[in-house]
């Protein structure tokens, strides 16, 4: 064994630099990767009318799942049935 510094033998060196790069690996990895951005997430309201159309429009404030709304396509009755985040790109579903 190389006695790197006075007092510390390697083995307690390389334990240190292990866990100096560990430690680095894990606050690196904890960061959130900004590369490729996925576009503004915006709230999106599903619609389905009597006539059977799924329409998918941007949330106005009021919205909930079970509200009655008109159609935007026909104009009759429908009915809210989701709301849910959506971006604006998608990278492909697995
Ligand atoms: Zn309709």
């Amino acid at each position: 064994m190389v006695q790197l510094f006075d007092g510390v033998d390697t083995y307690t060196v390389i334990l240190f630099i292990t866990l100096a790069v560990m430690i680095t690996l894990l606050v690196f990895s904890m960061i959130p990767r900004r590369t490729g951005q996925q576009g503004k997430p915006s709230i999106k309201t599903l619609i389905k009318c009597v006539d059977g159309h799924e329409v998918e429009r941007e949330f106005s404030r009021g919205d909930y799942v079970g509200k009655k709304v008109k159609c935007p396509q026909c104009g009759k009755e429908a009915v809210v049935m989701a709301i849910y985040i959506k971006r604006d790109q998608q990278p492909g579903k697995p």
